[in-house]
């Protein structure tokens, strides 16, 4: 019988960052501070038994994949770090940034691997490896990932993207076959636990910081060249001869991350680690730690338990953390603007944008078209009640598309029962509350002419039906970590089709069930990964 050989990939290598930009002279992977460089030369490092667990078969296809590909010996080597792709040069990006309100200095790549950049169908993306060992940026970390974080980074990336959320994606899932040690919830418990590397793709990989780092060293040459190279490539928009085209791009990062935050706040996101240094210069969801998603409507959450005093990235403040760090990319930009003036306006005007924008987003989540000079209060007073008792978010606004105006305001309080986690009927008030939120938003339908079929449809594009529970995430990680990974396809494929009603799937449109909720990894997670 004839071998069949597998297809060996195909990827049209195109790399730009590691072409374009300075790179560090110091070819030695040792950690110490990068100066004058964008990127460090570093090499993934082997993993003892690579396993692959699981591949996004539509991001697969957007590079240029098809499933013998896939399933070829080059993929899991590839992806995995075990071999490098032929004409390519792996590297670590240098950047700094503001962790927590505070300047870090540097931080870099310190576990992520960009591999090669490649063009499919003139689109072009990096693709990087996270947890592939370390870098010159690694400080006094290993440079890995543990196999629970990784499946939330998978898992995470491509449901945001089928939200229509603008993020980085995930191509592939892999097991390293080593054994990484972590200390979960930083209480003097460490334990082994697997070793996972997940490779991300973006168009790009750069943040706030790379920009931040050069600015604070006062490296104006490579802060411009980066500065230069990002608009070249990412920002095509802008005439690069323009005479204010550093004040442009910042016009244009500033509304990418509004948008992107608008995003968040519209499908209950809390990213949980908004340091500059995870703010992608692309307005795109980057860095999956321990964000999470509300379940409770409660503005004052985060998921992080590192954060849990101060809430600084708590779920209502997201939109003025983007802001405040677009404050201190300003402050690096400023160094090739040489004038504040228009770089402050940029960040004044952010305020009205932002509230233009939360309002546009709040009527959509309504299913009201026309604009009524009463909109914002019918919106205060909901996000008042959605706090008087426990109310999941997800499920409340998915089933507001049910509410009739033809009804009384107890039926239609009947379809939002499901969304309470405690019995609102036992608080008079709550309910007396509710029923007149509800003859209010009745009375505001009315003005609309569109038939509530119609209305229903609409708002059932924008309020989605399935996110990734923080305890669906730790249902698959569970079994993951037995060997089981069925879950982890099984949520993969639901949440493909995040809006869609699939009938078969029913199971996971319910609240988060009472053992999650105080359980780490579901309401309670740490930085460590
Ligand atoms: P994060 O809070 O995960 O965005 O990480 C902040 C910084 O720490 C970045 O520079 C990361 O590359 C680095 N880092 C996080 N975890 C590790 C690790 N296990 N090994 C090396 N560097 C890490
Ligand atoms: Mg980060």
């Amino acid at each position: 019988m004839l071998f069949q050989a597998i297809p060996h990939m195909n990827l049209q290598v195109r790399d730009t960052f590691n072409k374009e930009l300075p790179a560090d002279i110091v070819e030695a992977n040792t950690r110490r501070q990068v100066f004058e460089a964008c990127f460090s030369y570093v090499k993934p490092r082997v993993p003892s038994n690579p396993k692959l667990i699981h591949v996004s078969t539509e991001m697969a296809e957007s590079i240029g994949l098809n499933a013998k590909n896939i399933q070829s010996e080059d993929f899991l080597q590839v992806f995995s770090g075990d071999k490098i792709y032929p004409k390519t040069q792996p590297y670590a990006m240098c950047y700094g940034g503001h962790q927590f309100g505070h300047w870090a200095g540097q931080l870099g790549d310190g576990r992520a691997i960009n591999l090669m950049e490649i063009e499919h169908q003139d689109q072009s993306w990096a693709l990087q490896l996270k947890g592939a060992g370390e870098t010159p940026y690694s400080r006094t970390a290993d440079g890995l990932a543990v196999l629970r974080s990784s499946i939330r980074e998978h898992l995470c990336s491509e449901a945001m993207y089928h939200l229509g959320v603008p993020t980085t994606r995930s191509l592939s899932l892999c097991l390293s076959g080593d054994k990484v040690m972590r200390d979960i919830m930083y209480d003097g418990n460490p334990a082994y636990e697997k070793g996972a590397i997940v490779c991300r793709v973006a168009p790009s990989f750069i943040r706030f910081g790379n920009f931040q780092i050069f600015a604070s060293r006062n490296d104006v040459v490579n802060l411009k060249k980066l500065a230069d190279y990002t608009i070249r490539h990412f920002f095509k928009e802008i005439d690069e001869n323009a005479q204010d085209k550093y004040v442009q791009f910042f016009q244009e990062v500033s509304n990418r991350s509004l948008e992107m935050v608008i995003h968040w706040q519209r499908v209950g996101f809390v990213h949980g680690v908004m340091n500059t240094d995870n703010m992608s210069i692309l307005g795109l969801t980057i860095d999956y730690g321990p964000y999470g998603w509300l379940e409770g409507y409660e503005p004052g959450w985060t998921p992080n338990t590192t954060d849990r005093n101060q809430r600084r990235y708590r779920f209502g403040y997201q939109p003025f953390i983007v802001q405040w760090n677009l404050y201190q990319l300003a402050n690096a930009l400023f160094l090739l603007t040489k004038d504040a003036k228009p770089l402050e306006a940029i960040l004044n005007q952010y305020k009205d944008d932002f509230e233009k924008r939360k309002l546009e987003m709040m009527r959509s989540k309504l299913g009201l078209e026309l604009k009524e000079n009463d909109d914002v209060k019918l919106i205060e007073d909901l996000e008042q009640r959605l706090q008087l008792t426990e109310t999941d978010m997800t499920i409340f606004f998915r089933n507001l598309s049910q509410i009739r105006k033809e009804n009384t305001p107890e039926a239609n309080l009947k379809i939002l029962l499901q969304a309470f986690y405690e019995p609102y009927e036992l608080q008079e008030k709550t309910e007396e509350k509710w029923l007149n939120w509800l003859s209010l938003y009745s009375e505001r339908l009315q003005l609309e002419n569109i038939a509530s079929e119609i209305r229903a449809k609409k708002m059932n594009t924008i309020n989605p039906k399935y996110v990734l529970r923080n305890y669906m995430a730790q249902l698959s990680i569970d079994a993951a970590d037995k060997g089981d990974y069925s879950i982890i396809e099984e949520l993969y494929a639901l949440l493909k089709q995040p809006y869609k009603e699939q009938a078969k799937y029913q199971k996971w449109f319910a609240k988060r069930p009472e053992w999650a909720r105080h359980k780490v990894g579901c309401s309670m997670l740490s930085c460590s990964s």
